[in-house]
């Protein structure tokens, strides 16, 4: 089925660092917040029918605020690179994933500069002590809010990410929480698998999104996990089938 489409407008477009450039948008009547704090949009800039994903950084109802990563080549990357007031966008419809358990004592972030918006959001939205390793290129002092427990991480080179490690080496906390994470999608496959087999983890204990794909390749689709992970358990398939099966839809 087709995405709901919504006409908007940029009014501003504000750098925040070299590679991160905020856009903010109006317009958008009938649009609608998810609520869910790492909701995405499609947005679809001037010229071009295909869609890519941002995360709603914030919806007050009239302005809609994306932060844009400007990485070395990209349809929305160009676009976003030079002055794009007054042009004319359109934004599909908001989903989200983040799901963290009413249960959940503490929360662990773990992304690349794409996950920044998501994981600004989130911390806004939780209250339950939270830990963030922030692997990104610039200095984004202040991008997160106030008193955030964040390791900041230089990747590896442009385009590149060795967040997997990183996780594998976390202090795990005890008891009870959730651990959402997000970025280049072959780091996200190897933590899945970290997750399940080494921590063995419910999975409803995390979230890991592939938010873009290195090596020149497509770039995977944004695919909420829940229905396929309903479906999967409907059918008594495994958390790693389960996955699998999500991985091939995000990259169908
Ligand atoms: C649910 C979801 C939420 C997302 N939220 C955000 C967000 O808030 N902000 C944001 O900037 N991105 C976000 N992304 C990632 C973004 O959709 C991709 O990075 C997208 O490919 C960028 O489009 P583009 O037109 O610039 O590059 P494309 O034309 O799609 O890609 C061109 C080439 O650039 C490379 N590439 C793509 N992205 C990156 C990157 N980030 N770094 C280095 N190389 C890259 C690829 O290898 C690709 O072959 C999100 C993705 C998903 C699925």
């Amino acid at each position: 089925m087709k995405a709901r489409e919504y006409a908007a407008t940029v009014l501003r477009r504000e750098p925040l660092s070299p590679h991160l450039v905020r856009i903010v948008l109006g317009g958008l009547e009938g649009f609608a917040s998810s609520g869910v704090p790492d909701e995405w949009v499609g947005l679809v800039v001037p010229g071009q029918f295909q869609s890519r994903y941002y995360t709603v950084r914030s919806w007050d109802g009239a302005e809609l605020v994306l932060d844009v990563v400007v990485h070395e080549e990209g349809l929305v990357t160009e676009w976003a690179s030079r002055d794009c007031v007054g042009e004319a966008v359109r934004i599909q419809e908001a989903k989200g994933s983040f799901a963290m358990p009413e249960s959940a004592a503490w929360l662990l972030l773990v992304g690349d500069l794409t996950a920044m918006p998501a994981m600004a959001r989130i911390l806004e939205s939780v209250s339950a002590s939270t830990r963030v390793w922030a692997e990104v290129p610039d200095d984004l002092t202040g991008y997160l809010p106030e008193g955030t427990d964040v390791t900041w991480l230089e990747p590896p080179g442009p385009g590149e990410s060795a967040l997997a490690a990183v996780v594998e080496g976390i202090d795990w906390p005890e008891g009870e929480g959730y651990f959402w994470m997000a970025g280049e999608s072959a780091q996200m496959r190897a933590i899945r698998k970290h997750l399940m087999r080494e921590r063995r983890l419910p999975s409803t204990a995390y979230d890991v999104m592939g938010y873009w794909r290195g090596g020149g390749r497509r770039q995977p689709r944004a695919v909420d996990p829940g229905p396929i992970w309903r479906a999967g358990k409907a059918a008594g398939r495994s958390d790693e089938e389960i996955w699998a099966a999500y991985d091939a839809e995000v990259s169908r």
